[in-house]
């Protein structure tokens, strides 16, 4: 076995614990006819009885009350009478019991779908009972996030949103994924989660559960053969990257005071909790999908104006941008994209929904001026996800005005998007990059590849060619150009970002400390000249260690 194991680094901290994996769903073994039909139906039973208490228990010590009231949902389900009955009449016609249970489950599934609202959405959830109801059947460990009653390091093959949002950040201490690239939105969860993590970490799934390992993110590397020594000297190191964290503060500024506005990345009110304080400069991108990801239906005008009002009261009267609905590709919303597609990446989302059905934009762009106008002290914009030209510009832009929202733009995160920057700059507002996706486009690399990590690199100086264009854009036209990509959260890219006339980087709160720090330590001269080198590199490597080469003393 390694001794270390390299991935994406995600999030910022070092975290020395006992590492846990996550249970595999259970597969189905061949099927066989049962000889002992009683035994066999027991046998189910007993295995619905167990998952039913699990999730009741978990759902009494659960501190969230939404989490509370879906676990004791799902612990119904899993104890439903007509579930029981559905197996044993499987069972008496002599099917076994772990396909018993995974057909009484799929017809559930359907009686669910079919009654539409609330159980519609927990349908949903019984892929994850029926999996566990097998495991339990089979004799193997329980599939999900494990509890093993200690703090831990999560590792799993790859995390769905789902999972992200059901972890306890007081026992799992950071993560790691054999899968999953650096912009994949559960590297984005989990950075909002304020959880290290390494990505793309091949091998991590063949490292025993319960061997102590080291995360640093800030390195990307799972080190596993820890002895004493190692353990003292990197818990020493996260004390140091924790008191950095702490003692940080004031506006983004380069060293001679041009100001850069670090902002906040957030996907709902709680994630500016503990947030506001006199260092807090605003939400720079405020991802209202996720407020809605394990939504059927879609939500109604009241729940958005409520939601989004949480949110701009929150930010105590600070600057928040949000951004319409960004449904399709890794978050799909069934009630946006209904149909399946062959592409979805290339195919009909953010924008491209809006303006094939207005109707979802219409009710959400009514519910965000609501919100403002309920909200005392409110400093609301609006963007689109997704625009590609500057005709998907003015059309936004146009419904966002007609709705009575001041301060419109969009961003740029399709190629094409960038190659005109100035053409869209000048039918916006505020324009603000996401390198996430324009990363993912620009080099026709999927953003959930761990494989394709070096090409989504944000170092790539084709990436950073485009960005250059975008700041060049809002010089021209003075126009405010950020940027809201992970990318933002690279410290090291501050300057670079700074030179090429980007006025606000946006990022998970945990991030904002060392991007303030690195931005501190160079004028903006500095910055224009670290800029320029950069453009200039061949390739991501040359760039990323031309800017952290120290600055020529003269000045230039
Ligand atoms: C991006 O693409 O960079 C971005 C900020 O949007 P998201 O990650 O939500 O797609
Ligand atoms: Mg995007």
């Amino acid at each position: 076995m390694p001794d270390s194991y390299r991935g994406v680094g995600v999030g910022v901290g070092i975290v020395v614990a006992p590492l846990v994996k996550m249970g595999r769903p259970p597969e189905l073994p061949s099927a066989h006819p049962v000889e002992d039909r009683p035994a066999e139906a027991e046998l189910a039973k007993q295995a619905l009885a167990t998952v039913s208490a699990d999730l009741l228990a978990r759902s009494l010590e659960a501190s969230d009350p939404t989490a509370a009231t879906i676990l004791d949902a799902l612990s119904m389900i899993a104890s439903d009478p007509a579930l029981g009955d559905q197996v044993d009449e499987l069972v008496a016609a002599r099917t076994d019991a772990p396909h018993a249970l995974h057909r009484a489950f799929e017809s559930y599934r359907e009686m669910l779908t079919e009654a539409g609202g609330y159980l519609a959405e927990r349908a949903q959830d019984l892929a994850d009972i029926r999996d566990r109801v097998i495991a339990v059947v089979l004799g193997l460990p329980m599939p999900g996030i494990p509890d093993p009653g200690h703090p831990f390091v999560l590792a799993a093959d790859d995390l769905s949103p789902a999972d992200t949002a059901g972890i306890d950040t007081g026992s799992v201490l950071a993560l790691v994924t054999e899968g999953g690239g650096p912009t994949s939105h559960t590297a984005i969860l989990a950075r909002s989660l304020g959880l290290p993590g390494v990505a793309a970490c091949p091998g991590v799934m063949s490292v025993a559960d319960g061997t102590v390992v080291a995360v640093d993110a800030g390195a990307g590397v799972v080190e596993v053969a820890i002895d004493h020594d190692r353990q003292v000297e990197l818990q020493r190191r996260a004390q140091l990257v924790e008191a950095e964290l702490e003692t940080a503060a004031g506006p983004g500024r380069t060293a001679d005071g041009h100001p850069i506005a670090l902002l906040h990345n957030i996907g709902a009110a709680s994630d500016l909790d503990g947030a506001v304080d006199e260092h807090f400069e605003g939400v720079g991108l405020f991802r209202t999908e996720f407020l809605f990801l394990d939504r059927t239906d879609a939500p109604s005008f009241d729940e958005q104006r409520s939601a989004y009002a949480a949110v701009l009261r929150a930010a105590g009267g600070r600057k928040v941008v949000v951004r319409t609905l960004d449904a399709g590709a890794d978050k799909p919303l069934p009630f946006a994209n209904p149909e399946p597609e062959p592409n979805p990446a290339l195919g009909v989302r953010g924008v491209r929904i809006a303006r094939q059905t207005p109707e979802i934009l219409t009710v959400q762009l009514a519910a965000l001026a609501a919100a403002v106008s309920d909200v005392e002290r409110a400093e609301a914009w609006v963007m689109a996800p997704m625009v590609a030209t500057p005709d998907d510009a003015a059309w936004f832009v146009q419904h966002a005005r007609s709705a009575g929202l001041g301060t419109a733009g969009v961003m740029i995160e399709v190629p094409a998007a960038a190659i005109r920057a100035r053409e869209i700059v000048a039918e916006v507002d505020f324009v603000s990059v996401g390198t996430n996706d324009l990363c993912q486009y620009t080099f026709a690399a999927d953003r959930m590849a761990g494989a394709l990590s070096t090409l989504l690199d944000p170092w790539q100086p084709a990436l950073l060619e485009l960005i250059a264009r975008c700041g060049d854009a809002g010089r021209a036209l003075g126009k405010p150009v950020g940027i809201c990509g992970e990318a933002a959260a690279d410290p090291a890219l501050a300057a670079v970002f700074a030179g090429m006339g980007i006025t606000s980087l946006s990022m998970t709160a945990r991030a904002v400390p060392l991007v303030r720090r690195a931005l501190a330590a160079s004028t903006l001269t500095e910055c224009e000249h670290v800029a320029k080198l950069v453009l200039g590199a061949a390739t991501a490597d040359a760039a990323r260690a031309l800017a952290l080469q120290p600055p020529p003393r003269d000045g230039r």
